[in-house]
């Protein structure tokens, strides 16, 4: 049993304010393996000081040091590579085989992408008669969701601290351990006191005091977009500086081609792994009407080669889903999918859970883009298959949709899949199964929120412009 006592604030770990604990749940056995502290309004009142305290010598501090700093704290973040995996198989569910590389790997490369912008960005542009500094905001609260636990936390905290701010971070109660992990990297490498700070516990109760507390600068948010709705009318009232990250329903624009199977792994590795938990899911998956019934072979195909259960198993596709209210949340939409007439492929409704709150991977095909699956987030591995007769109707289902956070085309013509993409109402747009991009803006638009994160537009995101009229 793990038990967490204590939180990281202003350069300490301490025992919160806050006397209420939760205990954490291992989705793959539902047995209680951790408990941690939950802070309170004290705490987070005290993470904010800190913060803002920091911000005066931190931003101050020279940029070569500031990311000669992160480059140190890499290193011992890297090196703690399979403690990161061992407690998100636990925390979360995932599998080590997607864990090594999603939720390690891919995120040590992240910050090596910001740290590769920082040493060429440039904080001082000149202008026709005027000089533009790129000035850190102030103090930063990070508020972070579950899915991607230390994924989420490094694209803000990371381009943060390197542009001169200072970090209040809330991570998902669900998933906090990881983060602790990350700021003991921060602590190891010597961080001035404040700059990063930890709070665990209710979003709605420490997310209230951050977004409305006059020391908080700017709120960088990423979760679903009914509490990013909250968060933005919070944020209103001081004019706070906002980035939301948010849900989507991404589309996948399959065009008339011989053989589809180049197309399977980007969709697989998109709506599958993770469970399906994944923002950028591309769920929706929209294919000519005349290759339906080979498509639908192809899919059942190759979801009989996932192998879902025990996330430690090296050879476990797919881990349980997070959390049981996650299973009934996901369970929900699979059996309103069967009611609204939808065709089951494969997968359907998961029996009540005996062992962990596992879900076979589910397609749905003959989908409207009008049914509620087809529409709303479901935030696990449930595939919608919806039919197009011509391109133009493939690229309207795509676009009728209140999201915009990432679509994919696939098409054995690049030129035709690039008009395509070119008329998606995205943030991005991957083609022919390529990957992201980690020195490239990421973000949504519509519903899916706005503001970027990764490489040197992240960077930007932490920073605000100061204009010189020196002429
Ligand atoms: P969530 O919105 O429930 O919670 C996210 C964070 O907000 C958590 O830390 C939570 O404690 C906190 N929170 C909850 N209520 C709050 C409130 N009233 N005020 C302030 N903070 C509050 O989301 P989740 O279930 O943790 O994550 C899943 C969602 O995140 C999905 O919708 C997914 O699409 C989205 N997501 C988006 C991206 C992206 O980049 N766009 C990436 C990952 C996840």
């Amino acid at each position: 049993m793990i038990k967490v006592e204590k939180i990281y604030l202003n350069g300490a770990w301490v025992r919160p304010h806050g006397s209420e604990r939760a205990a954490l749940e291992n989705p793959a056995t539902r047995v209680h393996f951790a408990s941690v502290p939950l802070c309170d309004e004290t705490d987070a009142l005290a993470a904010v000081e800190g913060a803002a305290k920091a911000f005066l010598q931190w931003s101050r501090t020279p940029f070569a040091e500031r990311i000669e700093r992160m480059e140190r704290m890499l290193t011992v973040f890297e090196s703690m590579h399979d403690e990161i995996v061992k407690l998100e198989a636990k925390e979360l569910g995932a599998p080590v085989f997607f864990s090594r590389y999603a939720h390690c790997q891919r995120q040590f490369e992240r910050i090596r992408a910001f740290i590769d912008a920082a040493r060429e960005f440039k904080c001082c542009e000149r202008f026709r008669a005027s000089t533009v500094l790129r000035e850190p905001i102030g103090v930063v609260a990070a508020i972070t969701p579950w899915n991607y636990p230390i994924g989420q936390i490094v694209q803000k905290v990371v381009p943060a601290v390197l542009m001169g701010n200072t970090v209040v971070l809330k991570p998902s109660t669900n998933t906090p351990l990881t983060a602790l992990l990350l700021l003991q990297a921060f602590e190891k490498v010597g961080f001035p006191a404040g700059v990063v700070n930890l709070l665990i516990g209710r979003g709605s109760e420490l997310g209230r005091i951050l977004c409305t507390h006059p020391k908080v600068a700017m709120v960088s948010f990423t979760g679903s977009t009914d509490v990013g709705r909250d968060i933005a009318r919070l944020a209103s009232h001081s004019v706070k500086r906002l980035a939301l990250e948010l849900g989507g329903k991404s589309p996948y624009i399959w065009l008339k081609s011989r053989d589809y199977r180049a197309a399977v792994p980007k969709l697989v590795s998109s709506i599958f792994y993770n469970s399906g938990q994944t923002c950028t899911a591309l769920s929706r998956l929209i294919v000519p009407e005349e290759d339906l019934a080979d498509i639908e072979a192809l899919l059942k195909e190759e979801v009989a080669k996932l192998k879902v259960g025990d996330p430690m198993d090296p050879d476990t596709h797919l881990g349980p889903v997070a959390s049981r209210s996650q299973f009934e949340t996901v369970k929900s939409y699979i059996e309103l999918g069967i009611r609204e007439g939808a065709r089951l492929v494969c997968g359907g409704v998961p029996e009540a859970p005996q062992k962990g709150y596992f879900i076979a991977p589910t397609v749905f095909s003959d989908v409207k883009n009008t049914m509620r699956i087809a529409r709303e987030e479901i935030f696990g591995p449930v595939l919608c298959v919806i039919p197009y007769r011509t391109v133009d109707e493939a690229v309207e289902i795509a676009n009728d949709s209140d999201y915009g956070l990432s679509a994919a085309v696939y098409g054995e013509n690049r030129e035709a899949c690039l008009e395509v993409a070119a008329r998606l109402e995205s943030g991005g747009v991957y083609i022919n199964g390529a990957h992201r991009d980690d020195t490239a803006p990421f973000g949504g638009c519509k519903q899916s929120g706005y503001g970027r994160e990764g490489g040197r537009e992240g960077l930007l995101e932490f920073t605000q412009a100061k204009t010189i009229y020196d002429n």
